[in-house]
């Protein structure tokens, strides 16, 4: 099953009240038919606040699902620096501006040394696109590596690097597809030199083709594979053959960036490896449209020594001024070392409570990036039927979560960086009703 596929709105809104089924009927005749809806009875929101979402009728959601929203909802912090910053100046990057020199320098300090540009854009698929410009141009090549059931992001480039929009969406004929290290079935011991073979088993595909690598991308936590992030390390294998192979490794921090995985500020650190490029998006202005590629000099400097690079919007003074005050929140309120310590309770309880009920699971993850695989101990239902069934009833109670993984059964928990105890404990009690309503 296509990841893009999972947890879709099919129904025609018979359950819905009057006023959302009227909303329905309006988005689907302005917007089309492209667009998908999460959950079998979608959900209205009108407002957030913290890791709580609320519908027309003030009723309240534990979100668990959101990483754009990394420090809350409408964090005060964020709304009030955007807010400044549009009452007094928002341009572009063809003119000297402070803010956004100065944001580069924090930003880029917070990368291992080496990796001292970055460059801005407004979303992670054209982060992405920029990226595979610039390692096809360093290299000279033009083939990539990228794992089977990834997502990368819109653009023509970078869907056709995106196997997870499924089959209808050809992968493109430069691009070969390796394994994703399958953590619940690849024992850990083997996980680094396992994925390394797929890898190199994708080059030496490319090459006989006459299409050498430019890059391996790759999601550092591999959100549409099923989220695999254990054992810490096993990536490094696989980007030692991408660079014997003479190709780049391009790490798409996207989903694990800005401290999501808890100890490290990105999910490459750790692995342990050194990326050529760094991609950037989603929580970096926490809802303002902010992305970046970050890179070594040398890199950069054969790119734009052929091509000049501008993105209207991108490093705008107000984009810059959303990514300061995120990393503001992410360093005073602690939140890496939140993730780590309230992901990890987190992932106790929910093994803890899955042993409780016929449910076999594969709790897994780093930080407040959490998937679970679900299995029903007996033989029905089919385990993707099983997380849906999960999804649906976490929402009818209030919880927002959503599924993943080639087979849709891995629960996908990702909330929002500032998740605590007492949320925590509001999701597994949320959740053992469910389970109880299962049984
Ligand atoms: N890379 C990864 C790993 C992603 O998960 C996504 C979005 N889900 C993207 C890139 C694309 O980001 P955007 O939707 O901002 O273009």
């Amino acid at each position: 099953m296509a990841a893009a596929m999972l947890n879709a709105f099919g129904g025609d809104g018979g359950e819905l009240s009057q006023g959302d089924r009227a909303l329905l009927g309006r988005r689907a005749v302005s917007m089309g038919s492209a667009y998908r809806l999460f959950y079998e009875r979608p959900v209205h929101f009108v407002r957030g606040e913290g890791v709580w979402l609320f519908d027309p009728e003030g009723r309240p959601y534990l979100d668990a699902y959101n990483n754009v929203a990394c420090v809350g909802h409408c964090h005060p912090r964020v709304v009030a620096a955007v807010a400044r910053q549009a009452a007094v100046l928002n341009t572009h990057t063809r003119y000297l501006t402070e803010g956004v020199v100065a944001y580069a320098e924090r930003l880029t300090s917070l990368f291992p040394a080496g990796l001292d540009n970055v460059m801005f854009a407004c979303t992670g698929s054209e982060a992405n696109d920029l990226a595979i410009r610039i390692a096809k141009t360093f290299t000279g090549r033009r083939g990539f590596v990228v794992t089977e059931l990834a997502y990368h992001g819109g653009t023509e480039a970078v869907a056709a690097m995106s196997p997870s929009l499924g089959r209808a969406v050809p992968v493109g004929q430069h691009v070969r597809l390796a394994p994703a290290p399958d953590s619940h079935n690849i024992p850990r011991d083997e996980m680094a030199s396992t994925f390394a073979r797929g890898v190199r088993a994708a080059i030496a595909d490319l090459e006989r083709h006459g299409v050498p690598p430019a890059a391996l991308l790759v999601d550092t936590i591999f959100a549409s594979d099923g989220i695999f992030a254990d054992p810490a390390g096993f990536l490094g294998e696989a980007v030692e053959a991408i660079h014997e192979a003479g190709g780049l490794f391009i790490a798409d921090e996207v989903q694990a960036g800005f401290g999501r995985t808890g100890d490290r500020m990105w999910g490459f650190e750790r692995h342990e490896v050194s990326p050529d490029l760094v991609t950037l998006g989603k929580p970096m202005g926490a809802g303002y449209p902010l992305s970046g590629v970050v890179a070594r000099p040398e890199v950069i400097e054969a790119f734009g020594s052929r091509s000049r690079y501008f993105n209207t919007f991108g490093g705008s003074p107000v984009a810059c001024a959303a990514g300061q005050a995120v990393l503001d929140v992410i360093e005073d309120d602690g939140l890496l070392a939140n993730a780590q310590r309230v992901g990890t309770l987190f992932r106790e309880a929910l093994g803890h409570l899955f042993r409780r009920h016929e449910i076999i699971a594969d709790v897994r993850g780093a930080g407040l990036f959490i998937g679970v695989e679900v299995a029903a101990a007996g033989a029905a239902p089919r385990s993707a039927v099983l997380a849906a069934a999960i999804v649906n009833g976490m929402r009818e109670r209030g919880v927002l979560i959503s599924s993943t993984g080639p087979r849709g059964d891995v629960l996908k928990i990702r909330p929002p960086l500032v998740f605590s105890e007492p949320d925590v404990a509001y999701f597994i009690e949320r959740l053992q009703s469910v389970l109880e309503g299962l049984a």
